[in-house]
């Protein structure tokens, strides 16, 4: 076989074998295949696309390329959740403990601020202590005396992914429904994983901000991961405007904490009750939605969400009273965005909020930035709600004046308020299986 003959081929419109998926992707990761051939393939997927089958054999490829995770001798369904990205999207510390405190084994790897959206590896990193890089071993081991880790990625864990993905960040070919499938099913199976609950997020403030496109991403990793025998369910959800209240690091820690003791914002506990509903299905923990709902509540009321996530913090050498001290966020001064007229919260351009968020140094702009935990946003007024001119729509946690320049130049364009009440937005638009 010959690399250009695979290109010419996927070029054309071809569809490609198994057998030269596997060697392209064996081939590049043994560096025998250079990185412009491999990039010539990438960009042929771009425009030419892949079908479900090619898709799944090039995520079965890029699993092989590392270890993957056994955790068949932990009892207990093994279930994750992944989101698309969004703006204040602190799900995942809520939702990890919240299910574990009722019988699923969560192996949760997560990533990092990518673009305008948060990470919950950098959140996770504003808690005093807390490792996110641990071996695999302990991994398994937290998971085995726990039921639910949250770590970064691994040396180990699909090195097809790191060299594709750097790749792609610099060839213009991230944006292509196989890649970004095949990109993320591998991470999750490598877990070793049973199901699988997609948020896939749409709106301002997505990475998909069309229905229609997050739709077909959705679709297309449901179907590989079936295709691969995993229980795989999508939610599509709303990212029109952020969700809860605070936007940052330590501010969003604060706030899952908020969550998991059953106070918080009603958007971030509906949107973590819901995708716990389709992780406890999929688990086979519960019989019905009403029963998974139930269980669900209970544990936010009775405090085993809570316990969970302090076993959690404390078994990745984390302090979980941190959290609860006045001092966790710390910032040198806060700013207030007011209304300029009285109305409606009528809209959000939630992209400029995330970039505002980032400009203040609680994501990067470049690989290399240093995150500032403490400086954040909070968002005081969501869409629907009454504002009187000068009332408070966003408080702006500080360190530094000019970054502080830098991101009002995009929040205080980044709502708009209206005479007549605004239709409220629904929180989840679609479930696809
Ligand atoms: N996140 C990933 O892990 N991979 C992609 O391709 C896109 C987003």
């Amino acid at each position: 076989m010959r690399p250009v003959d695979i290109i010419r081929k996927k070029r054309d419109g071809g569809k490609l074998t198994p057998e030269e998926i596997n060697f392209m992707i064996d081939g590049y990761v043994k560096d025998e295949i250079p990185d412009y051939q491999m990039s010539a393939l990438l960009m042929a997927i771009y425009f030419q696309n892949m079908d479900f089958e090619e898709t799944q054999v090039l995520t079965e490829a890029m699993i092989r390329s590392g270890e993957t995770v056994n955790l068949s001798h932990i009892s207990g369904p093994k279930v994750d959740k992944h989101s698309t990205g969004g703006v204040g999207d602190k799900i995942s510390l809520i939702l990890g403990p919240l299910v574990a405190s009722v019988g699923v084994v969560v192996p949760m790897i997560s990533g990092r601020a990518l673009g305008h959206t948060g990470g919950t590896l950098d959140k996770l990193d504003s808690i005093p202590g807390y490792r996110t890089s641990i071996p695999v071993e302990e991994f398994v081991e937290i998971l085995s005396e726990v039921g639910i880790s949250i770590i970064g990625q691994t040396e180990e864990l699909v090195p097809a992914d790191r060299k594709l993905y750097a790749l792609r960040d610099v060839t213009a070919t991230v944006e292509s429904i196989p890649l970004i499938t095949s990109s993320i099913m591998s991470k999750k199976i490598a877990e070793g994983i049973d199901g699988l609950v997609l948020d896939v997020k749409t709106g301002s403030g997505a990475f998909m901000r069309k229905i229609e496109d997050a739709r077909r991403l959705a679709k297309s990793m449901v179907e590989t991961g079936k295709l691969m025998g995993k229980k795989v369910v999508a939610l599509i959800t709303n990212m029109d405007q952020p969700l809860g209240e605070a936007v940052g690091n330590a501010v969003e820690v604060v706030e899952s904490v908020k969550v998991l003791k059953n106070e918080g914002p009603r958007d971030v506990r509906e949107l973590s009750i819901a995708l716990g509903v389709e992780m406890l299905l999929i688990g086979g923990i519960a019989r019905s939605r009403d029963e998974a709902r139930k269980m669900l509540e209970d544990a936010l009321e009775d405090g085993r969400a809570y316990e969970k996530w302090r076993q959690m913090v404390f078994a990745h050498g984390g302090d979980p009273d941190a959290v609860e001290k006045e001092d966790f966020v710390k910032v040198k001064g806060t700013y207030l965005v007011k209304a300029g007229k009285s109305g409606y919260l009528a809209k959000f351009d939630t992209l400029k909020v995330g970039l505002g968020a980032t400009v203040l140094g609680a994501g990067r702009s470049k690989k290399e930035d240093e995150i500032d935990h403490n400086v954040g946003i909070m968002v005081l007024k969501k869409v629907g709600d009454q504002v009187s001119e000068n009332d408070v729509i966003f408080e702006v946690l500080y360190n530094d004046e000019s970054k502080l320049q830098e991101c009002l130049g995009y929040l205080e364009s980044s709502f708009s308020i209206s005479d007549s009440k605004p239709n409220l937005p629904e929180l989840i638009f679609e479930r696809i299986e």
